[in-house]
């Protein structure tokens, strides 16, 4: 019964004033833009910056709040302020529905907005953190999985100078893998810092870098002669044909990220990559990344669980499901100086995930 019917029924008879509930209040959302300060500068060979805004999304209803949060990537042209506007378009749909039914409602939104795919992260994300709290249940055990099974994350080593890399190899003693940004002229130099200083694997990221297939052959094997276990796309995504190549003449595997953003793109390029990287900001959130997951196993290929600088709120969700999956880079929330939130923790580089209900968060500033 809608409101304006209650009224009315209210007001023809006293009896039946008593007798009908109320009706439920709707939920309240709120969205705020949230600027984390890095750590460090963070240099990749497609920026360099201080800080990262990210989209807070809250989903307030019968006494609890699912968070969720989107973390923009610039490349696919989004920004938080976008986000903000896209989620805020659809807030009638969002406080109409019903929250049991959020697959419905994600396809729902998924059918409306087109792009910003970190805002519907933000949503997805909180959704299930709504419902698996209101059944008590933590939210890995809500999706059947086992904490023991969650992988070690790598922890990234940004780009720097030689001197500040290595006290940033230092400074990364609790973390027996690291992850390497590489594709820029200074590799060789980021490459004998590290070495001088650890032995550690690496695995490593060239966020489309390398300048031509031959380029990428020549640097990959001498990466694979330093340690690399992997290495994330190496050519820009459009290269199809080169990759191709350039996988028949190394030994290493090589994983496809910006090239495969969701489960659909999987088909298109297994025939030149080892593995894919998974980030619920490509995917659109959990149900996306469950998705491709399920996709990426089905074509034989790895899966790794990646993201973008993020606070707890995005990295605690993706590993809620790192169960699922061969390899974690969820060190977003490290590499930050002011997250507001704790859930997922780290110990010996093993992601632990909280036994609390829904993310598990829990509140430490701001
Ligand atoms: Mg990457």
């Amino acid at each position: 019964m809608n409101r304006r019917n209650w009224m009315k029924v209210a007001g023809a008879s006293p009896a039946l004033l008593a007798a009908a509930p109320p009706p439920p209040p709707q939920p309240s959302l709120e969205t705020e833009i949230v600027r984390l300060k890095l750590k460090h500068t963070w240099t990749t060979t497609m920026s360099s910056s201080e800080f990262r805004d990210t989209l807070y999304f809250r989903y307030n209803s019968g006494g609890l709040t699912g968070r969720g949060e989107g973390a923009p990537i610039v490349r696919y042209k989004e920004s938080a302020e976008t986000a903000k506007r896209a989620i805020e378009s659809i807030a009638g749909m969002l406080q109409s529905a019903d929250p049991w039914k959020y697959r419905k409602i994600l396809r729902d939104v998924f059918a409306k907005i087109p792009g910003e795919w970190a805002a519907k992260s933000a949503i997805d994300i909180a959704l299930h953190d709504w419902v698996a709290q209101k059944l008590g249940t933590p939210l890995y055990k809500y999706f059947g999985l086992d904490a023991a099974d969650a992988p070690i994350t790598t922890f990234s080593i940004g780009i720097d100078t030689p001197e500040i890399t290595k006290q940033k190899v230092l400074e990364a003693e609790p973390y027996p893998v690291l992850k390497i940004k590489v594709g820029l002229d200074k590799d060789e130099a980021t490459l004998e810092a590290i070495r001088g200083v650890t032995k550690k694997p690496l695995r490593l990221d060239a966020n489309e870098g390398f300048k031509n297939k031959e380029e990428a052959v020549r640097k990959i094997n001498w990466l694979e002669g330093l340690g690399a276990q992997f290495i994330e796309q190496p050519l820009p995504a459009h290269m199809h044909e080169e990759q191709k190549w350039v996988r028949s003449k190394v030994h290493i595997p090589i994983l496809a990220d910006e090239a495969c953003l969701r489960a659909e793109d999987i088909p298109k390029i297994a025939d030149a990559y080892d593995g894919v990287v998974i980030k619920l900001d490509k995917t659109g959130g959990l149900l996306g990344a469950l998705q491709m997951i399920d996709t990426a196993k089905a074509h034989k290929m790895k899966t790794m669980l990646g993201c973008m600088v993020s606070s707890s709120v995005t990295i605690t969700a993706a590993a809620q499901i790192s169960p699922l999956v061969d390899f974690a880079d969820l060190d977003g929330n490290l590499l930050i100086a002011n997250d507001p939130f704790s859930g997922v923790r780290v110990q010996q580089g093993k992601l632990i995930l909280p036994e609390r209900p829904g993310l598990g968060l829990v509140k430490v500033s701001g």
